[in-house]
């Protein structure tokens, strides 16, 4: 890497680096020396002669002058040449060598040094394990030359690397101070595995054990203790690493040794702690033996291939096979028979052998099946949050199911719902019971058992669609129907004998949703004009007299329904109709006109909808357009809270969304159409359309343009128009989002500058007025970012411009000068802009 390189690879260059260049020292690790100093009670301010080992470039030695009282003694030393600074002696000298030592005495006179700085770094790139010798060799030779040079209580400042050596370097350094603490200051970076040492109150002591300073007693190697091979075999997981290097005369990486050899060995923990492989040979004839084993198998001989792979399991089936192979070639007899001399069991003791026996292995058990259920619950919660769970399939049935139970693939496949299950559509579960009659005997009657129990979601949708597509199919046939008896004049020999007591009394029967409509073929046909009318007056009548079915009586406690029971006149409208069906709705008195408009529109939907097919209808009501059978189909816990419900809902959902229908409210709410004029609209030619036998995609397309054109007025127009305004100018979710990202980047923006100048303002080493200073330009550099652009105003060369030197006559701000020619040029594109847009118009 080069050097340029290196200092602009990232992280190089931190907040240290232009802290230091602004400051005007020579290195970023000045500031280690200035948080050391600070932390350990500002010992600079009180060092009159300072020896600064390893010195260049010099960073330590300019805030030691700095720090230090005036005229004091700083002395800088190091192998490389160090350009001269003011109020510093500096040498080049190698610190381990006794050149250095002779000249800094010549410095030193009869001095003694308050404080010795050593922050000696060996030339790095011989490797790691020597870089870190040479470091600690290094630093006990700047203690050399501190104890040499300090003055009683004196304060020694050393760099040390984080290594095997670090604790013998700290022993001795105890040895030599009362006080010896080590500190990472926050300048030194945390990739660095450097570390200072304060070593305060030099004691100085008058004989001095020359073993202290000895490098080799200092880093003498002592013989490493029994490694614990037993955690190796039994936690292999747990790689430790080799820090230490390698064992001595362990040159080999990889190891092997004769499986007889393990056989056979007193330590066999070692030896599988150690060794890569065992090696067979085929010829032994004890092997021979043990090959005939049952527990010699496959699995054993591939796990004596690679002993570095296995796992725990593994190890403990190789030291069960060995214990066999002993006993086999009676290798452990002895021991054996030693242990069946000792003590002859008595027939009660043997019993009572057995009787522990047996509790334990069934206190083992249970053990054991208390830890497949734990496992088997905790899988169905991961199973639950990864939402391929429904709630209730958790619990103490999940857990009591067993673990093999939850996913098996083996009944999976012999029931054929494989490949549901691999599309993901089916869940299985069989419980322990089911698993052990498994899969000979009534599996196809389990697995329809399965499907009826764990049904899941995509059942339910599938069933729910089908029932209805059925019930749109019956609603559509039966109204074609009747549309079509209605137009041929229809036969009027049944009555309206409106729900029959069975019907009502079948609440929970899934027929009764469809009520309303079977009670279409029940429709006497007496009058076209009545029919619909008829319908709702009997539906009304059912509804106040509370004959109905739970849930058709929840359908009847839409809100759209409630006015019409309570005031219902029996009088005939104008047309004849009886008003008990249709008249009611004109002697309603709303309570304002806006609802009354919303209501009659909704109610116009009700008289019509057995007519004409819903999307027909000139009206896009949103109310009520699905709420039906929403309503018939939704579970309450109450009835009043059905109500609740509803009404809160058809209140929410109540919405005038095109011209017509808003010009429709507009003229009910101003009186120019009364009630009755809308039910009499209801019924137009279109209104009975026969489309028995047509095509469904004919009546499809005809109900588009089937239908009565509604006027509409200008004001409707206007006041929909508006609507849509209202709703455009919601931001929508793209600009919502970027403008909170815009705001997060200020809210990060802020916040790195209230680092900064937290970090500015707790500089001890900078003025009051170079803090506000550099915070105020930080500020600056936020401001700018937000200001706009400034605009250039640009002035034209010509006339009395020509030839101007400095600013133009009434410009304020920024300018730009600019010849004639450009200036025609816009004019001329100008001229053709306005050429296009008067063409275009
Ligand atoms: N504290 C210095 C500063 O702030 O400017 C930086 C010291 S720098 C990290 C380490 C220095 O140790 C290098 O300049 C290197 O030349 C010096 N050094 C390494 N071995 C040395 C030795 N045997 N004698 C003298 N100086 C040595």
């Amino acid at each position: 890497m080069g050097r340029t390189q290196k200092k602009n690879s990232k992280g190089r260059l931190d907040r240290y680096y232009y802290l230091a260049k602004e400051k005007g020292y020579r290195a970023r690790s000045s500031f280690k020396v200035i948080q050391i100093n600070e932390k350990f009670g500002h010992f600079l301010e009180k060092s009159k002669v300072v020896i600064d080992l390893c010195a260049a470039p010099g960073s330590w030695c300019q805030v030691a002058s700095k720090l230090c009282p005036v005229n004091s003694l700083i002395i800088g030393v190091d192998i490389v040449p160090m350009k001269p600074m003011p109020n510093v002696i500096t040498f080049q000298s190698d610190i381990t060598t006794e050149d250095c030592r002779s000249r800094l005495r010549g410095y030193m006179k009869t001095w003694k040094a308050d404080t010795v700085l050593h922050d000696g770094a060996p030339n790095v790139g011989l490797g790691w394990v020597q870089d870190a010798f040479t470091q600690s060799q290094l630093t006990l030779q700047a203690l050399k030359l501190a104890v040499e040079n300090l003055v009683v209580n004196g304060t020694f400042v050393t760099k040390i690397f984080r290594s095997k050596d670090y604790n013998k370097l700290i022993w001795v350094f105890q040895q030599l101070f009362e006080k010896v603490e080590a500190t990472k200051p926050p300048a030194s970076r945390n990739v660095s595995a450097e570390i200072f040492v304060v070593c305060k109150g030099f004691k100085a002591p008058k004989k001095l054990d020359p073993r202290l300073l000895d490098p080799k007693e200092v880093f003498e190697e002592l013989p490493d203790g029994p490694q614990n091979m037993e955690a190796k075999v039994y936690n292999p997981e747990k790689k430790v690493r080799k820090r230490q290097g390698y064992d001595e005369g362990d040159n080999l990486l990889y190891n092997t040794a004769p499986i007889m050899e393990f056989i056979e060995t007193e330590d066999p923990i070692t030896m599988l702690g150690k060794l890569n492989k065992f090696d067979v040979d085929p010829e032994n004839n004890e092997w021979k033996i043990v090959n005939k084993m049952k527990q010699t198998n496959k699995e054993l001989l591939a796990c004596i291939e690679d002993l570095k792979v296995l796992g725990r399991k593994d190890f403990k089936m190789i030291l069960r096979w060995r214990k066999n192979a002993r006993d086999l070639l009676g290798l452990d007899k002895d021991e054996d028979n030693d242990a069946v001399d000792v003590n002859p069991l008595t027939e009660e003791e043997q019993i009572d052998k057995e009787l522990s026996n047996l509790q334990e292995k069934q206190r083992l058990s249970k053990k054991r099946e208390k830890r497949k259920k734990n496992e088997t619950k905790q899988k169905e919660i991961t199973r639950m949050q990864m939402n391929m769970l429904t709630p209730d399939d958790i619990g103490i049935e999940a857990a009591n199911l067993g673990r093999e139970s939850l996913f098996n693939l083996k009944t999976a496949e012999k029931t054929g719902i494989l490949d549901k299950l691999a599309k993901g559509k089916k869940r299985m579960l069989f419980n322990d019971e089911e698993l052990a009659q498994d899969n000979d005997i009534h599996i196809d009657e389990k697995i329809v058992r399965e499907r009826d129990i764990y049904k899941d979601t995509d059942d339910l949708e599938a069933e729910m669609d089908s029932m209805y597509d059925n019930f749109k199919q019956r609603k559509s046939e039966r109204d074609a129907k009747f549309r079509a008896r209605q137009a041929r004049g229809g036969d009027n020999e049944e009555e309206w004998t409106g729900f029959n007591d069975k019907k009502a009394d079948e609440g929970e029967n899934e027929e009764s949703d469809y009520e309303m409509e079977d009670t279409g073929s029940e429709l006497s046909d007496s009058d076209d004009d009545e029919a619909i009318t008829q319908l709702i007056s009997k539906i009304k009548t059912q509804t106040s007299q509370s004959k109905l079915s739970n849930k058709a009586s929840r359908f009847f406690s839409n809100p759209i329904f409630d006015n019409i029971v309570a005031d219902l006149p029996n009088k005939l409208n104008a047309n004849g109709v009886d008003s008990e069906s249709v008249g009611d709705i004109s002697k309603l008195k709303p309570k304002s006109k806006a609802n009354a408009a919303a209501e009659q529109i909704d109610q116009q939907e009700v008289d019509s909808s057995d007519a004409s097919d819903s999307e027909d209808s000139d009206f896009e009501i949103v109310a009520n357009k699905d709420s039906k059978l929403e309503d018939l189909d939704s579970d309450y816990d109450s009835e009043e809270e059905a109500k609740r419900t509803n009404e809160e809902k058809h209140k929410k959902e109540l919405d005038i969304a095109t011209v017509e229908a808003m010009t429709l409210a507009h003229q009910l709410a101003t009186g120019q159409k009364t009630k009755s004029d809308l039910v009499n609209e209801g019924f137009n030619r279109y209104t009975f359309r026969d489309t028995d036998n047509l095509p469904a995609w004919f009546v499809e397309e005809e109900a588009q343009h089937s239908k009565i054109n509604r006027p509409i007025t200008k004001e409707a127009a206007m006041a929909i128009k508006e609507k849509m305004r209202a709703l455009n100018a919601r931001p929508i979710k793209k600009v919502a989002e970027a403008k909170a990202r815009k705001k997060m980047r200020a809210v990060a923006r802020l916040e790195k500058i209230k680092r900064k100048a937290g970090l500015i303002n707790d500089d001890s080493d900078k003025s009051e007025r170079d803090k506000a200073e550099e915070i105020s330009r930080l500020m600056k550099k936020v401001t700018k970012k937000q200001r706009t652009k400034p605009q250039v105003t640009l002035v034209y060369a010509s006339g009395s411009n020509r030839g101007l030197s400095g600013r133009p006559k009434g410009v304020k701000g920024k300018y730009k000068m600019v010849d004639g020619v450009l200036k025609n040029e816009q004019r001329a594109l100008k001229r053709i802009a306005k050429k296009h847009h008067k063409k275009k118009k």
